[in-house]
């Protein structure tokens, strides 16, 4: 059966998402793997989640207060504010969080009462934060040092706050990725998994075209999944007549 691919895209994100690595991580690892595939129906796996730049079009501020809407729709403390309210409303959501940078700034302005109420969110694995840096950084000009100090940063406050570690690498909009950051990330960090977007068009097209999952391998110390995101692939359009 001939999938359009952007529905490949999905499927793809759904076997990185259900697929065991229980033998390399179970002492460490408990994931809810208790989803099974229908093999009669089209299982899509979607998630929900942020990628918040600190600074692109607008300033951090600007972001986040939502002002200058001239130059960009974005008003982050609004998405936080609604975003743990539907939360709260209905057990069965979830959302995945990725930039500290914005993250910290909305806690640090809530009452008692919500962060109570975040706290249980997070227990209860409902808000779940992914990458976790401060910012989701640049893999190509950005130099290493900044790389680990602003993941640091982020992973810090996560720790001190609600004793959280993420396991998920989320990197769905650099431009171009480099082994220095998959070394850091997957190897020194220990991520379970690396999510990347952008990625170069025939890298993606050999995977959708084959259906397979790649394994980033390097060396005993990193050993994550690798899984291409379809967002941000250049030219869709010339990809599906390569087909
Ligand atoms: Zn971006």
């Amino acid at each position: 059966m001939k999938f359009p691919v952007v529905v490949q895209g999905l499927l793809l994100l759904t076997f990185c998402s259900l697929a065991s690595r229980a033998a390399t991580y179970a002492a460490k690892i408990k994931y809810n793997t208790s989803a099974v595939r229908d093999p009669g129906k089209l299982n899509v796996h979607l998630v929900p989640h942020t990628h918040d730049d600190a600074g692109w079009l607008k300033t951090v501020d600007q972001y986040y207060y939502g002002s200058e809407t001239k130059i960009q729709l974005a008003g982050v403390e609004y998405i936080l504010d609604t975003l743990v309210n539907e939360l709260w409303a209905n057990k069965d959501r979830r959302f995945s969080y990725g930039e500290m940078a914005f993250f910290s700034m909305w806690w640090e302005r809530q009452d008692e009462e919500i962060q109570d109420r975040v706290k249980q969110l997070v227990d209860e694995g409902r808000l779940d934060f992914i990458n976790g840096g401060w910012v989701q950084h640049d893999e190509a000009a950005a130099h290493y040092v900044a790389m680990i100090d602003q993941t640091t940063r982020g992973h810090r406050f996560l720790k001190e706050t609600f004793n959280f570690t993420p396991r998920i690498g989320w990197q769905i909009d650099p431009f171009g990725h480099s082994s220095t950051h998959a070394s850091l990330m997957c190897g020194a960090l220990g991520f379970d998994g690396l999510f990347f977007g952008r990625a170069d068009y025939q890298g993606v097209f050999s995977i959708l075209k084959a259906s397979t999952v790649q394994l980033l391998e390097l060396g005993d110390s990193c050993n994550a999944h690798l899984c291409v995101t379809v967002k941000h692939a250049p030219s869709w359009a010339s990809m599906e007549s390569q087909r």
